[in-house]
């Protein structure tokens, strides 16, 4: 099992302040999470950065990500260094995923702030973002609904933009460390979404 927050921004996001070093190290530190995968708005420049950096750790875990802008809202891909088109529709965002063998993965669906809302019931995916910080607690439980409803596994990540909010959610992965394995795990369910923050306003 390793613990993987799977959903984090760096400085190469535009909109972050976490640049690749500092991710790094903090992970090294981090007692029981092991793994991250960077999920930039659409760049996978970071990712490139964060997985140099991290060659020298033997135990960390670097997932390749992008967290598309489409024109209905945020869209995340998984095990994949290639970066989709920016503000193209959702649907020719999921071919773009598919022909590359990509993990789709539908972040904070009901955040007023770039969730896609009801596409979220029918569009392909993966897997669902049940716990989101930045999202209430109310939109995190609807999405865990619609996770059920479908089917589909519900993951976590901390969409953290600043170093205070790294590790605030992440996932436990059923699977060994390395990207293969943890994009299997993930499809086949092998997953528990949790949350390390303490909803004051809620
Ligand atoms: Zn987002
Ligand atoms: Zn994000």
């Amino acid at each position: 099992m390793i613990l993987i927050d799977l959903h984090v921004h760096t400085i190469f996001s535009g909109d972050a302040t976490i640049n690749p070093k500092l991710l790094v190290d903090r992970l090294y530190a981090h007692p029981t999470v092991k793994g991250v995968a960077i999920t930039d708005h659409d760049t996978l420049e970071g990712y490139f950065q964060v997985r140099k950096l991290a060659t020298v750790y033997q135990d960390l875990l670097i997932i390749p990500g992008v967290e598309a802008t489409t024109t209905e809202g945020h869209f995340i891909l998984l095990g994949i260094e290639e970066k989709p088109p920016y503000m193209a529709t959702l649907e020719s965002v999921v071919d773009f995923a598919m022909e590359r063998a990509a993990l789709i993965v539908i972040p904070h669906p009901y955040r007023a702030d770039r969730g896609i809302g009801d596409a979220a019931e029918r569009i392909q995916a993966d897997a669902i973002e049940v716990i989101n910080p930045s999202a209430t607690l109310r939109e995190n439980r609807l999405a865990e609904k619609l996770a059920n409803a479908r089917s589909l596994p519900g993951v976590a990540g901390s969409d953290a933009h600043n170093q205070d909010q790294l590790w605030t959610a992440y996932t436990e992965v059923g699977a060994e460390p390395d990207v293969g394995s943890v994009l299997n795990a993930i499809k086949n369910g092998r997953v528990k979404a949790v949350s390390a923050k303490h909803y004051l306003n809620v």
